[in-house]
């Protein structure tokens, strides 16, 4: 069937079937159809937030929620923090941890460190102007290939109410660029070796912009599913621990989205529907455990990517990569929102 497409980069004239909005929800003068955001969505996927709402379920279900490192919220808990560590180091002196610091609202790896302690952490007077996350450093991830990579993988919320998620069956696996070593006092500062943000890495001078989709710097997670598999790794648990992780962090999500929801769009006024699309990111362990990094609530559908032709000269080219992954979830996502299928 025929899919009539309209930009609105002034301001929309017409009323739609589906409103594709760019960042978050932000038009309070739509009456009918689906909106692509949830009212309160990127405020609940920011650092602070999330950890704040994983924490709460893990003090209440400390099993089911053991898929999110420990960390704790700038500057407010930097005491606790200090305390617990001195605990646990205390309780068990061959912990030798490291820790990740990471800014409240920053994104592409911006301003994140580690550490190795508590006493290294940057409280000068900017932390309290910019809050952070703290947290636990996996020290034993999965490797391929000598190095460090995260998984990217799609998620529709196609409703809140009753709970409808579906999760896409590829996804991106974005690597480092430098091999990997456990963290010491020495390399705890080299970027492409510990952070897997493409925005870092592709800076570095080893990025590979790959031509199919299981070689290179950014590749899809069937690939490395497939390799894993031929090694005899036990793939389906692997799927199925993914799918519990995604649907208990959108369950710790759920009160406050809900509240949300309601002032925005009040049961009985006439209001849009909405559903998102939310970027995961994850990091296996060793071990296979997957352990959830973060939410994006705005992920990157860009299927091109930049390349200098010369210097300072740049121009977008093809990235099969991100083709062969995000043409899917858009197409999946348009399927399933399809207001014709709903009145049939
Ligand atoms: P950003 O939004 O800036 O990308 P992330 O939370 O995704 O912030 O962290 C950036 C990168 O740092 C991740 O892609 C991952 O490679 C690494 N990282 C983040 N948290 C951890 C952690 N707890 N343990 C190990 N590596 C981590």
């Amino acid at each position: 069937r025929l899919l009539s497409l309209f930009q609105f980069p002034f301001g929309r004239r017409l009323p739609c079937d589906i409103y594709w909005h760019g960042v978050s929800f932000h038009d309070n003068d739509i009456f009918s159809g689906q909106v692509n955001k949830f009212p309160g969505m990127t405020e609940m996927v920011r650092k602070i937030t999330l950890s704040r709402a994983v924490r709460t379920m893990q003090d209440l279900f400390p099993l089911e929620y053991n898929f999110y490192p420990r960390s704790w919220i700038l500057p407010e808990e930097f005491s606790l923090f200090v305390d617990e560590v001195r605990m646990m180091k205390d309780g068990d002196p061959s912990w030798k941890p490291t820790f990740i610091v990471k800014p409240d609202g920053g994104c592409q790896g911006d301003g994140i460190y580690l550490i190795k302690d508590p006493s290294d952490i940057r409280l000068t007077g900017s932390i309290q102007s910019r809050p952070a996350v703290v947290q636990e450093y996996i020290c034993k991830p999965l490797l391929v290939d000598k190095l460090k990579f995260d998984i990217r993988l799609y998620v529709l919320l196609k409703s809140l109410e009753p709970l409808e998620i579906y999760i896409a069956k590829d996804g991106l696996s974005r690597f480092c660029t430098e091999p990997y070593q456990e963290p010491t006092l020495k390399n705890l500062h080299q970027v492409f070796m510990h952070l897997t943000n493409y925005s870092l890495n592709i800076h570095s001078g080893n990025f590979i912009h790959s031509d199919n989709v299981n070689t290179g710097s950014k590749r899809t997670f069937s690939s490395i599913l497939c390799r894993l598999s031929s090694k005899g790794a036990d793939v389906k648990k692997l799927w199925s621990d993914i799918i519990s992780l995604v649907i208990k962090t959108i369950i710790a999500l759920t009160p406050e989205l809900k509240v949300y929801y309601q002032s925005d769009i009040p049961a009985g006024k006439p209001g849009p529907t909405c559903f998102q699309i939310l970027g995961f990111d994850i990091l296996l362990m060793k071990n296979l455990k997957p352990m959830l990094l973060e939410v994006n609530a705005n992920p990157s559908m860009r299927i091109e990517h930049e390349q200098e032709l010369s210097p300072g000269v740049f121009e977008n080219v093809p990235s099969p990569v991100d083709e062969e992954v995000k043409v899917a979830v858009i197409r999946d996502t348009l399927r399933l929102v399809d207001p014709q299928k709903k009145k049939r």
